[in-house]
């Protein structure tokens, strides 16, 4: 028999029991801890949620019983009856989960109205408007929000009133006219239904409450909790509780407040309030709230009471909060308080502000602050009162965050053509591919039809900072029409369109954007992050321009260094792909001869930018077609730039062809069959290590790092090719230089047998992009796709590819950590996909142990946060 108590009072709750009775209802049973005048009521608990769905989505009659016995405990300490035609009760029934999900789950207010009780109300009041005006609203809720009509009708029927009426504004409709109102809102109850409006209050109740759990489930609120790493079964607790009315009349009104304002995290209160209204029409923008100030002249003592409560309120939390208040008939209730959502700036300004009058320690202050925020400060962002008035077109991934807007370019020369005459442009392409690369520079922002959080676009976007959005199936694009078209229109190069890479949002206009600027605050409270955190932060970075950038935003060494990306450049690609149809050895060293100079300036640049700070060099790894042309066009003129025949060409290109390129000739497995390549780049890593050292006093201890590696034998392989050319550099130039020779574990088996991979690696850094790939078996650049569909039906509720699957590929990741010490027990442990950057994913890797997580510069501060934030979380 299951005796578990599924609802309490407000009075048997606490703030500590945010998880059962979500933040709503524990801050409820809080403030009437403390004294705070706050209307009674009771909380259906979050695992009330979680039964709902597991028993199929009703609530147990067990469960009904136990909130009818709560409704008649409220009654008893109310004074006032459900239903009742003297002195009826009236409920609020909201949402609240463990964390605050604004908007994104279901609200019914005015709960237990009915013909009686509202004459009851009435006559009790002696003001029928206000009687009849909350039973419309309740039936326009109710009817809505329970029953799925479109509250588009009911709002229909109030225009055609007011104009029938020759009046304005709702406020001037009198008590007849809405008693009139709620005679047709009921008959289009019937008409839509098929049956009398629900008079019942009790099954008006139990109706509801099943509403707000089902609306846990309701499609914005599942895209919040991906977006927010909020799980599934947390589920929402259901509030219910006693209404007081700020409808009343003119001694009576409604507020939202905030003890800072969440804009620039000031110290002043900060809010707007109505009088004669319920807190809808604040939120709704009918009518223009005054600020709070105001009411300090309309009514000093409540507005001292107020402030008073507020500051009580902010001390006990230790934190902004976010409160609605209530004034009935001159009395002031708070009807919830919260920590509240703030910008960026405000964040860091009060984390700030709070440690230095003593509030808070910075330990404590290092948690208020969201890593993800932190986002915001970097890139530019959308104009808000611009944004308010452009339509979403098409969404997809947010891949790289940020704000852009721009004419349409359909190819990277053509991003490049016209970003080089001023314009700014925004690069629209079925996906990216590596020789993009430069017209992916030159926009202001990228989105792409297909791939996911790891695929090209979204890797390289994210390393430079630069806004995109992957993966939007919905749009068609067409190459050779030049044409982009998404919901039903049409829109060629002369167009405008804005991608928001934090939300995925498209926008078919220009909308303005608007830089941030970086306050005092942050470099102060960075500095706090740093000074606690244990996990080093590192970054994924190609370019000398990249490394500075991370340095500034305080990587401390590269993580990742994909030297593909300098194969791709422009002024060596010639010499690439000479290298690649090269018919022997030696006409492929004469290709590769070429390269080592350009490649070894390159970590020349690198080395210089990190000022001695150690850079993981990671050797070739996608496959050689990649850099071959495809059309036969681009073959032909290749072949004339190269002195050979087309036939011939063709016949390379085709030769190279693979099935699963993914799964091919690519990583360690080039330089088992090109040793030549190894030895090229170990080459230019040593010899510019040598350069910088002798020019720059700089002591760089490179890390070369041996990609997709599954046996010790394949690893050792390349290893003696690296420690070869190493040593016979070091011979010719007469000086000793320590390196490392380390590996990728991006393959399951590789962490299966990491013990005796470790035998032969001086370090490990797992490459989650492609561990998580062959874990799942997901294709990285196409999962995206299906995705949704898992999402939809809760089979996964993150993409594994931006979250760390820390069940599976985590689990993999452990028996390396394990595997690989017992191997080498000094072994240095990082991690480089792209993880690295996502904050939950962090947090693991603090928890299991690694020395390091590498990511693109522009999350480097948000990794040092959320390395902070895991060490204060779980101590190692
Ligand atoms: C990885 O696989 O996680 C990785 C960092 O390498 P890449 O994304 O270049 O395959
Ligand atoms: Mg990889």
């Amino acid at each position: 028999m299951d005796n578990k108590k599924y609802v309490y009072l407000f009075s048997e709750g606490n703030a500590t029991m945010k998880n059962l009775l979500g933040g709503k209802g524990a801050n409820l049973a809080e403030m009437s801890i403390l004294g705070i005048p706050v209307p009674q009521g009771f909380i259906v608990t979050t695992e009330v949620c979680n039964k709902y769905y597991e028993d199929g989505k009703v609530i147990a009659e067990k469960i009904i019983k136990e909130i009818h016995e709560n409704i008649a405990k409220l009654e008893k300490i109310t004074g006032k009856e459900f239903g009742s035609t003297t002195n009826p009760l009236l409920v609020s029934v909201r949402s609240g989960a463990r964390v605050s999900m604004p908007g994104m789950m279901d609200t019914v207010l005015n709960l237990g109205l009915n013909d009686e009780a509202v004459e009851a109300m009435s006559k009790l009041t002696n003001n029928p408007r206000f009687a009849y005006d909350s039973y419309r609203r309740f039936i326009q809720m109710f009817s809505d929000v329970v029953m799925g009509i479109e509250k588009r009708l009911f709002e229909n029927i109030i225009d055609e009133l007011k104009e029938e009426k020759g009046v304005k504004v709702d406020t001037d409709l009198t008590g007849e006219d809405l008693k009139e109102l709620v005679k047709r809102f009921k008959a289009l109850y019937k008409k839509e239904k098929g049956e009398e409006f629900l008079a019942d209050p009790k099954q008006q109740l139990i109706e509801s409450i099943t509403a707000v759990f089902r609306s846990w489930d309701n499609p914005r609120a599942i895209v919040y909790r991906r977006l927010n790493d909020i799980p599934g079964e947390w589920g929402t607790a259901v509030s219910v509780q006693e209404m007081v009315f700020g409808n009343k009349g003119e001694t009576s009104g409604t507020g939202v407040v905030f003890s800072r304002d969440p804009s620039t995290g000031e110290n002043v209160v900060y809010g707007e309030y109505l009088m004669n209204a319920q807190g809808e029409d604040v939120v709704a923008g009918i009518r223009t709230p005054l600020p709070i100030s105001k009411l300090e002249e309309q009514n000093p003592v409540i507005y001292k009471e107020f402030t008073d409560i507020i500051d009580t309120l902010e001390k006990h939390y230790k934190d902004m909060q976010d409160m609605e208040m209530t004034i009935e008939e001159g009395k002031l209730y708070f009807l919830q308080t919260r920590n509240g959502k703030r910008t960026a700036q405000a964040a860091l300004k009060i984390a700030v502000d709070l440690v230095e009058d003593g509030t808070l320690t910075k330990e404590e202050a290092i948690l208020k602050v969201e890593p993800r925020q932190l986002d915001s400060l970097l890139h530019p962002a959308f104009d808000v009162e611009d944004l308010k008035n452009s339509k979403v077109i098409g969404k997809g991934l947010p891949a790289s965050p940020g704000a852009a807007c721009g004419t349409i370019a359909f190819t990277a020369e053509e991003a490049k053509e016209r970003a080089e005459k001023g314009e700014n442009v925004v690069l629209v392409r079925l996906e990216t591919s590596p020789e993009d690369i430069e017209g992916m520079i030159a926009a202001k922002g990228i989105l792409t039809v297909r791939g996911g959080m790891t695929s090209h676009a979204a890797v390289v976007a994210r390393g430079m900072g630069t806004c995109c959005v992957a993966g939007c199936g919905e749009l068609k694009v067409s190459e050779v029409n030049r044409t982009l078209e998404v919901d039903g229109k049409v829109y060629t190069a002369d167009d405008f369109i804005s991608i928001d890479g934090s939300t995925g949002n498209i926008y078919g206009v220009a909308v303005k954007t608007v830089t941030p600027e970086i306050s005092g605050h942050f470099a102060k409270f960075m500095g706090w992050a740093d000074e606690i955190r244990k996990l080093k932060v590192r970054t994924n970075a190609d370019t000398p321009k990249d490394t500075k950038q991370a340095v500034e935003f305080g990587a401390e060494g590269i993580g990742l260094c994909r030297t593909e990306h300098m194969f791709f450049a422009e002024d060596r690609i010639k010499a690439v792909r000479e290298m690649i149809v090269a018919k022997n050895v030696e006409e492929r060293r004469r290709a590769l001869d070429k390269i080592l100079p350009m490649q070894k300036e390159d970590f020349i640049g690198i080395y210089e930018a990190l000022e001695g700070m150690p850079a993981t060099i990671r050797f070739l790894d996608p496959p050689l077609h990649e850099f071959l042309p495809h059309s036969d066009e681009d073959i032909a003129s290749l072949a004339k730039d190269m002195g050979i025949g087309f036939e011939e060409l063709k016949a390379t290109v085709e030769s190279l062809h693979e099935f699963n390129p993914m799964m091919g000739h690519r990583g360690c497995r080039l330089a088992v069959s090109y040793p030549e390549i190894a030895e090229m780049q170990t080459r230019a890593v040593i010899e510019a290590a040598i350069a910088v050292k002798e020019n720059k006093g700089y002591d760089i201890i490179p890390e070369i790092m041996i990609p997709l590696v599954g046996d010790v034998k394949e690893l050792k392989y390349v290893k003696d090719i690296v420690v070869r050319t190493a040593e016979a550099v070091m011979k010719e130039k007469g000086v000793k230089l320590e390196y490392k020779v380390g590996t990728m574990i991006e393959i399951p088996r590789a962490c299966i047998i990491a013990d005796e991979i470790a035998k032969e690696a001086e370090f490990f850094s797992f490459g989650t992009n492609d561990l998580t790939q062959m874990a799942f078996g997901f294709s990285r650049d196409d999962a995206a796709k299906f995705l949704v569909d898992y999402y939809e039906n809760k089979i996964y509720e993150q993409d594994p590819f931006a979250k760390l699957d820390q069940k599976g590929v985590g689990e993999l990741i452990k028996l390396a950590v394990q595997k690989g010490r017992e191997g080498r027990p000094n072994i240095k442990l990082g991690i480089c996909g792209e993880h690295g950057g996502d904050p939950s994913s962090v947090e693991f890797c603090h928890n299991i142990g690694l020395d390091y997580v590498s990511c693109s510069p522009f999350r480097v501060p948000l990794a040092r946060l959320a390395a902070a934030q895991a060490q204060v979380k779980n101590r190692r």
